[in-house]
């Protein structure tokens, strides 16, 4: 078993690339917040110009293509036949598995490198109680199909209190689906969503720690390669901001583009596109918050999750949070 901390690097840069905000799901942990992202379905003028901004870095830039649903934008074949021409060194779809527009009879595994599916439960009862009515079913039912045309898929799985016992399910499930990668993420407060919760749903930081690495272990074992959000960092391990060593870039449909993607609730975004070009944003934007060094890990989580925070009786975190983006990555060795 190989387990690495996936370290973040300039030479390698990830475009997260929402090309509408519109879904026909309505998530519980949805972190889409039309205020802030914009209603605007892009034109295929526009996502043509846009991946041109990036394209003098596109031979080392992964690309995302993400929504709202993304596949309810019926030029996103023709936007990933662009991604392919401008050379991106992958192309991914991220789907809540509705598969709209045919997307799979006009696409071929050659224009896309993954195809990865959102799935938070292990069964339909507490899937479809997280992301809505059907969505399990259209998530296995995707993943076969798309599997029979030879797409290589992933699966992304969301943990919060409601799902975390399923985890252990999903070694099962996953093998049964022939999925390449299988995907942890941690429940953040986040998105329109993050207003209508009372409870945050967000497991405790010892169910976290007891259940994730032995779950991404099993499955990873499998064959499948697993990533984790570290959020816990080692009390010997060197705190670092993506803002600053990494080349991450998250665009809305509204133009701005952030750095961070916990500052996305607010106005804080480092650039906005205008008339096709990257502006910097006036000061204050996140990229002052990225230099501050607070014992506590990561700036932006202690304002926006404070009670995610331990401390102890001397004043001093229990523990740091490490950067959301930095990721855990386990493979079975050969
Ligand atoms: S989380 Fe994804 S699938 Fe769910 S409502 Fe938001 S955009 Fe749609
Ligand atoms: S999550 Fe925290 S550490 Fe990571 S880029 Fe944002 S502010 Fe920096």
């Amino acid at each position: 078993m190989q387990k690495k901390t996936v370290a973040f690097s300039k030479s390698s840069s990830n475009l997260f690339f929402h090309i509408l905000t519109r879904c026909n799901l309505s998530c519980a942990h949805c972190y889409i917040n039309p205020e802030q992202h914009g209603h605007q379905t892009l034109s295929i003028d526009t996502i043509r110009r846009w991946l041109g901004l990036f394209s003098p870095v596109a031979s080392r830039t992964n690309l995302i293509f993400l929504g709202g649903e993304p596949t309810l934008h019926k030029d996103l074949p023709a936007a990933i036949k662009e991604a392919r021409h401008l050379r991106f060194k992958s192309v991914t779809i991220d789907t809540n598995g509705f598969l709209f527009h045919n997307i799979l009879e006009k696409i071929t595994p050659e224009d896309v490198d993954v195809i990865s599916f959102s799935l938070d439960g292990a069964t339909s009862a507490t899937n479809d109680d997280i992301r809505g009515q059907g969505s399990y079913d259209a998530v296995i039912s995707g993943i076969h199909r798309a599997r029979k045309k030879g797409f290589s898929c992933a699966m992304i799985y969301t943990v919060s209190d409601k799902n975390l016992h399923e985890l252990w399910k999903m070694p099962d499930l996953v093998a049964s689906l022939d999925i390449h990668r299988f995907f942890i993420q941690v429940i953040g407060m986040r998105g329109k969503s993050a207003d209508r919760r009372t409870d945050t749903h967000q497991v405790s930081k010892g169910l976290w720690l007891s259940v994730i690495p032995e779950v991404a272990r099993i499955i990873a074992e499998t064959g499948i390669i697993v990533t984790y959000p570290k959020v816990f960092l080692e009390t010997d391990e060197a705190f670092t901001c993506a803002g600053i060593v990494a080349d991450n870039y998250f665009v809305f449909p509204n133009g701005r583009v952030y750095r961070c993607p916990l500052c996305e609730d607010y106005p804080l975004h480092a650039y906005t596109i205008r008339k096709n070009t990257l502006v910097p944003s006036p000061p204050v934007n996140e990229s002052h918050l990225f230099d501050l060094t607070i014992p506590e890990g990561c700036v932006m989580n202690k304002i926006i999750q404070p009670g995610n925070l331990d401390y102890l009786a001397d004043g001093t975190p229990a523990h740091r949070i490490a950067c959301c983006m930095l990721k855990q990555e386990l493979s079975r060795t050969v």
